[in-house]
């Protein structure tokens, strides 16, 4: 490790649906982190700040902080509600500014991202897709998440992208279900996420039998979203991660679905092999999103 990376401190913030985690130290590392639940903004910003605060006592003063966010965020520099949560239906989050308030309370430039693009950010610096200026970094949990770098930069312009809320073509065993997101119906988010699978077959993946269609589906959907990113944004490199993804199988499987979407079209994706490499499950040690958010901070100086 260069002596560039051991001088300067950064802080971070991965601010979540159901969790903050929060860190000093760098993208190497943590020195220290708090995992906080996310409940109203005052309370989940005093809980930030006084970490912050006794942690640059222990570790020393950090350069800047990073807030990777979930959306939908205002990314425009320009605009006078930059970094404020915009149209959340989580209450009393609607139009809180989380990242000027932080930047306020510390004293500190704060630069912010959404979880997903920090993260897919972090997985292009630090994880499995190093060396790859394009990534698309997928995470299928209590929502879906989709976070674009292209040309090594994060993907933003009037708004940012909301990936999992694209429409897919329905699986044959998911006919009659109407699908759980408040805006779609049967959206990816509305079909596919941790919360719509437990909607729609009862139990979660791991409660239900590896013969049960809800895996056929699942695999069906996400190799859609797969292919659907390979033909918009050319991605080098798709991560999947997210806790509805813990099964190496269901990787596979969404492989095999990514190929037979794109039925030999993007033939660089051909391949088994390439399939195999350039589709993984995330490489980076810490919270991709906390990483990212480091990355973010480092930015700003
Ligand atoms: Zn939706």
């Amino acid at each position: 490790m260069s002596a560039i990376h051991t001088s300067s401190l950064f802080g971070a913030i991965e601010a979540g649906g159901t969790k903050i985690l929060c860190g000093i130290g760098d993208e190497h590392g943590s020195r220290e982190t708090l995992r906080i639940a996310t409940t109203d903004p005052e309370s989940c910003l005093a809980q930030i700040l006084s970490f912050f605060r006794a942690a640059q006592d222990r570790h020393g003063a950090m350069q800047a902080v990073g807030l990777a966010s979930f959306g939908p965020v205002d990314l425009d520099r320009a605009s006078s509600t930059w970094g404020h949560i915009t149209t959340t239906p989580k209450p009393g989050w609607r139009d809180a500014d989380l990242r000027g308030a932080v930047a306020t309370g510390l004293g500190l430039p704060v630069a912010v991202d959404t979880d997903v693009n920090a993260a897919a950010l972090a997985e292009a610096a630090m994880g499995a897709a190093v060396g790859c200026q394009s990534v698309a970094y997928i995470t299928v949990g209590t929502g879906i998440g989709v976070g674009l770098t292209s040309g090594g930069r994060t993907v933003s312009g009037r708004g940012h992208p909301e990936v999992g809320h694209i429409l897919p073509r329905r699986h044959a065993a998911h006919e009659g279900f109407a699908g759980i997101c408040p805006y779609h119906g049967d959206c990816y988010e509305g079909l596919a996420s941790g919360p719509a699978i437990i909607a729609a077959w009862g139990g979660s993946l791991a409660e239900l039998p590896q013969d049960h269609p809800a895996w056929a589906a699942q695999a069906d959907y996400l190799g859609q979203l797969c292919a659907s990113l390979i033909l918009t944004v050319a991605p080098e490199h798709i991560v999947i991660g997210g806790g509805v993804m813990a099964y190496d199988h269901l990787l596979a499987d969404v492989r095999r679905e990514t190929a037979r979407r794109l039925a030999g079209y993007a033939s660089l994706w051909a391949s088994p092999q390439v399939l195999e490499a350039r589709i993984t499950a995330p490489g980076c040690q810490e919270a991709a999103g906390l990483v990212g958010a480091y990355l973010l901070a480092r930015g700003e100086c």
